[in-house]
């Protein structure tokens, strides 16, 4: 079975680089302020419908660690550009439960929502390092959810594999889907580009952690093993996806291919919208 990957962004919030590279890796001092787009990604083929995380409105990136934040699209409506109704949606798939990957749960009773048995545990957990990412607002999410839970690697569908990469998150879990383009992963924590694909070096890294982790060296391996599950790395907060008005993949992007620097893209001013 083949699927085509439809990435949504609901807001973009702004961010220095360095919080998504583990500074001991990277040779340079990254200092450098982007805007990183909360993602949601649809999967279409086989004649279902389903749905990669589902984001957060900027209010709540606001909310919990006060970043400059912008919505670009209301829930219900970025799921519309895609030709998709909330109703027509078969399965959620959940990478990790940070905040900003859960918030439109409540909207989705009816369908299955998977997620590793590892991930709801450890966001119960919530240790005061990680206390932000798992707020109040996602332990009654989770605790109003009723999960699918897997344990371990799992083909979820025809053509779609769940893999778990620890290192963000205890429980994260990277999402491998068959394109007629190749396999294409989403990362199972978040990403940028430069986590997957550094720099040229020296030295040159095949994989940078990001700084987000509960352990590093686990992260490192997982980011390894993620680029080793597919044709290309789909990062979670990846801009690139959108920087070349590719909305529908494949063909993957090529900037996420490419070894060459990326251009910088300018987020134009987008007016506060309500979220849903
Ligand atoms: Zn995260």
């Amino acid at each position: 079975m083949e699927y085509t990957i439809h990435p949504i962004s609901l807001a973009v919030i702004r961010r220095n680089k360095w919080c998504l590279l583990y500074p001991p890796s990277i040779q340079y001092q990254v200092d450098e302020e982007v805007w990183l787009p909360i993602n949601i990604w649809i999967l279409k083929g086989g004649g279902k419908i389903i749905l990669v995380d589902t984001g957060l409105v900027a209010q709540e990136a606001m909310a919990v660690r006060k970043p400059k934040a912008m919505n670009v699209v209301g829930f219900v409506e970025g799921l519309r550009q895609t030709g998709v109704e909330l109703a027509n949606i078969d399965m959620v798939l959940i990478t990790h439960l940070h905040y900003d990957h859960v918030m439109h749960l409540p909207l989705l009773k009816n369908v299955p929502v998977v997620v590793q048995e590892d991930e709801v545990r450890f966001a119960r957990e919530r240790h005061p390092v990680y206390g932000y990412a798992y707020n109040d607002k996602v332990q009654e999410i989770i605790n109003t959810t009723k999960f699918t839970l897997v344990n371990g690697r799992t083909e979820i569908l025809p053509g779609i594999e769940l893999v778990p990469t620890p290192g963000h998150t205890r429980g994260g879990q990277a999402i491998v889907i068959n394109t007629s383009a190749g396999k294409a992963v989403l990362s199972g924590g978040c990403a940028i580009r430069e986590d997957f694909y550094p720099p040229a070096g020296p030295p040159a890294l095949p994989v940078i952690p990001p700084a987000n982790h509960y352990d590093a060296y686990t992260a490192y391996e997982s980011a390894i093993l993620t680029k080793s599950l597919g044709d290309v790395v789909l990062p979670l907060h990846s801009i690139e996806v959108y920087s070349e008005n590719i909305k529908v993949m494949p063909p993957f992007p090529p900037c996420l291919t490419s070894t060459e620097p990326f251009k910088p893209f300018q987020v134009p001013d987008i007016p506060a919208k309500p979220g849903v």
